[in-house]
């Protein structure tokens, strides 16, 4: 368990989010320690997660007793109260777990999980929203953001990036931003290069900051 893309994952709390992450690292092949108060859930996932257990996560003897010191991985997913969040939490980095994801409702909410141990958190509601708003903003067909920095978007050309090559019209000093890759219809994505030249029913992926990204799709 030393590669941490094959470490265990320890996932407090199965509503929608820890539900749907235990399925994904399942299907991905990893092993998954499901913790659940509720004595239902935790009996309907007990025939599919590896390991499923009825625990208190804002009991740190109850936190110990299921190993969760030997995790080098857990997930915080219980969002509707704050208290357990925060409790769950600070229990696993009292129990040294040397990284420990965990969501929040609101900013305020992830500054208080940071302050007490939570080494990445996520704000799945805000992150989503942020997303739908690119997608339906027009031309964007995907849309993933990483950092401030670098975001990644799939969208059909504009008409100004089309029908000459890419070192030409200086997308990356006008727009900021850099064509990755380019689909071509019923073809594979191809990296994109000085040369490539993109054409009308095309989709290209690019990199940019989100600003730049979304000037540059309306831009035609
Ligand atoms: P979502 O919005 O993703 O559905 P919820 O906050 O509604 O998340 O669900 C959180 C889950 O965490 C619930 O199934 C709840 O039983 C569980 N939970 C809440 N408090 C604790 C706790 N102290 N220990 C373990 N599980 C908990």
């Amino acid at each position: 368990a030393s590669n941490p893309s094959d470490a265990p994952v320890l996932i407090i709390g199965l509503g929608r989010f820890g539900a749907a992450a235990a399925s994904k690292l399942e299907r991905l092949g990893r092993e998954v320690l499901v913790v659940d108060t509720d004595a239902a859930l935790v009996q309907k996932w007990s025939g599919v997660a590896t390991h499923a257990v009825q625990a208190d996560a804002g009991d740190i003897d109850a936190l110990r007793q299921v190993g969760a010191q030997d995790f080098s991985i857990a997930i915080v997913a219980i969002g509707a109260s704050l208290e357990a969040s925060v409790l769950a939490t600070s229990n696993l980095a009292e129990l040294g777990v040397p990284q420990i994801w965990a969501k929040a409702m609101s900013h305020s909410h992830g500054v208080i999980l940071q302050r007490i141990g939570a080494h990445h958190v996520i704000y799945p509601e805000a992150e989503s929203g942020d997303r739908i708003a690119h997608l339906v903003s027009g031309q964007v067909l995907d849309f993933i953001e990483f950092d401030d920095e670098l975001s990644l978007a799939k969208l059909r050309p504009p008409l100004a990036a089309r029908g000459a090559a890419l070192s030409t019209l200086a997308l990356r000093r006008k727009h900021g931003i850099t064509v990755v890759g380019v689909r071509s219809p019923g073809q594979k994505f191809v990296y994109a290069g000085a040369d490539t030249v993109v054409g009308d029913d095309d989709l290209i992926v690019v990199s940019g900051t989100a600003a730049d990204i979304d000037s540059f799709a309306r831009w035609s």
